[in-house]
């Protein structure tokens, strides 16, 4: 894809994701990687996604350089640097702050590997990754470190971060990790913490 193209299509699910009410206000950050440009394109810091055009977008390389675009690139953008490099097939990144699965984020508890499509898109569940404050360098290490054995982590009292071959596959298991902690906690409010187990096939 050439890099206006990327710039199409991280916009297009990053806006799909607010819309999914994924994002809320300025929270949440997207990016994709061009391996033949060796650089990110990324959403700018602090833009409402409802203003955010492609114009908007902000190309950047592996050392936070900003080689097109009017805006600061993402406050994040060392964690999405890290997880390019970190994890082979990534290729988008997609960042939120989605209520249930930031819910989980803060109880300190993974999401399980609850449900056909937690199979499809997230194997093994969600897992945890420890705390370090947004927008750091400590939390870009702990974060890229996380996604080499899982395809998504939840940022401890922060949010997701999420990583697929393209942006719409990073925004589907995006999607899918809010709906699985969405059923979780009402599973765990209607039958105990022991409703939330993956299933063992008989
Ligand atoms: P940015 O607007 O800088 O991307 O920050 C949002 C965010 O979620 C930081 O963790
Ligand atoms: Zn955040």
């Amino acid at each position: 894809m050439s890099i206006n193209e990327l710039k199409r299509e991280v916009l297009k699910y990053y806006v799909r994701a607010y819309e999914e009410k994924l994002i809320s206000g300025t929270s949440g950050n997207a990016s994709a990687f061009s391996r033949k440009k060796n650089v990110m394109v990324i959403t700018p810091s602090g833009v409402d996604p409802a203003d955010l055009t492609e114009s908007g977008m902000v190309v950047v390389s592996f050392d936070g350089k900003v080689l097109e675009g009017a805006g600061a690139p993402s406050s994040e953008w060392m964690m999405h640097a890290l997880i390019y490099r970190a994890v082979k097939e990534a290729k988008a990144v997609l960042h939120t702050h989605s209520a249930f699965a930031a819910a989980f984020a803060v109880a300190g508890q993974a999401v399980p590997e609850l449900l056909p499509e937690t199979a499809l898109y997230l194997k093994g569940g969600v897992p945890v990754c420890g705390y370090a404050p947004a927008g750091t360098f400590e939390l870009a290490k702990i974060v890229s470190e996380t996604l080499k054995t899982s395809t998504a982590c939840l940022m401890r009292n922060h949010g997701v971060a999420v990583y697929g071959q393209n942006p719409k596959n990073a925004y589907m298991r995006a999607v899918c990790a809010e709906e699985t902690a969405k059923i979780c906690f009402y599973a765990k409010l209607l039958a105990g913490g022991e409703a939330c187990m993956t299933p063992q096939a008989p």
